[in-house]
């Protein structure tokens, strides 16, 4: 069975990038005989609230997008992402980090262009600390990850549109390196992260295919090394194109883009609404 997942957040109301997305994920859906899972990704309980989850699902229903099974919500998935955080701690590829962003922000200002790492990149400087105090995020050590993965394993399978075929990108060690660094897999307050929660959903949700913004695609680099750490397969990805405001800046909840309600409440149809978003061509064909 072919299963795609539309996954937002909800710290905002969605705005016409999340309907762009979600109904290349339905259409695409529909086109593999596939299923529709939502996944409510609120791990962050600062900024998420329920009543835009609400309004997920109120948007959802306006565009006429249904799902097949039980919506599932992050907030209660953590003894999964725990146990898949012991895992890389089993296999020695973990270590505690009690740096504060005002500690990072220092390391980067000492950046040694000598060195191979991209500038924005953590240094690794709680990588030999031994930490005895509860106040610690826990890191990927990339290079002791990379170790124990064959790099022909290291790769996965992408399209941009519905209708262009799958292309194969190779993810490269020295990327993860030089562009990842020893990534954060748990933060302090949380205790996981998305990227482990990404991918341990996807894999329980048994994900096929993965269709989401381009915004995400160098992320799927970090996540095919955690897929391969944690023995998940690899889902087929889809990087959709990314839906710029008038001046020219990603539309986003932050910005304040149109809201999808904002939209409905002005009497528009869906018609339009695909119409204005140049949909056809990605829909239904
Ligand atoms: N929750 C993410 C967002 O709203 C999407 C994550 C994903 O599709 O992997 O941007």
């Amino acid at each position: 069975m072919h299963y795609e997942r539309f996954a937002p957040s909800p710290t905002g109301k969605l705005h016409l990038g999340h309907a762009f997305s979600s109904l290349l994920v339905y259409n695409s859906t529909k086109k593999n005989n596939g299923k529709f899972l939502l996944r409510i990704e609120d791990l962050d309980f600062q900024r998420c609230r329920r009543e835009f989850e609400e309004s997920i699902f109120e948007d959802l229903n306006w565009l006429g997008i249904k799902w097949d099974k039980k919506p599932i919500r992050q907030s209660q998935r953590f003894n999964l992402y725990t146990d898949a955080i012991k895992t890389l701690w089993k296999k020695g590829v973990a270590y505690k980090c009690e740096c504060t962003r005002k500690d990072i922000s220092k390391a980067f200002q000492n950046f040694d262009e000598n060195q191979s790492l991209s500038p924005d990149i953590y240094p690794g400087t709680c990588r030999p600390k031994s930490i005895n105090h509860d106040n610690f995020s826990v890191r990927l050590d990339i290079r002791k990850a990379i170790e124990l993965i064959d790099s022909k394993d290291l790769f996965f399978f992408n399209k941009s549109e519905i209708n262009t075929p799958f292309e194969k990108i190779n993810v490269s060690p020295e990327t993860l390196i030089k562009d990842f660094g020893d990534v954060v897999i748990a933060r302090k307050d949380i205790k996981t992260s998305y990227h482990i929660a990404v991918v341990v959903d996807d894999s329980a949700q048994k994900i096929s295919q993965v269709t989401r913004g381009y915004d995400l695609f160098k992320s799927t680099f970090f996540h095919v090394l955690l897929q391969k750490l944690l023995n998940f397969k690899t889902p087929k990805y889809m990087h959709h194109k990314i839906l710029y405001d008038d001046d020219g800046k990603k539309l986003s909840k932050r910005i304040g883009s149109t809201s999808l309600e904002t939209f409905r409440n002005s009497g528009a149809k869906k018609e339009d609404l695909v119409k204005l978003l140049n949909l056809n061509q990605n829909v239904w064909s």
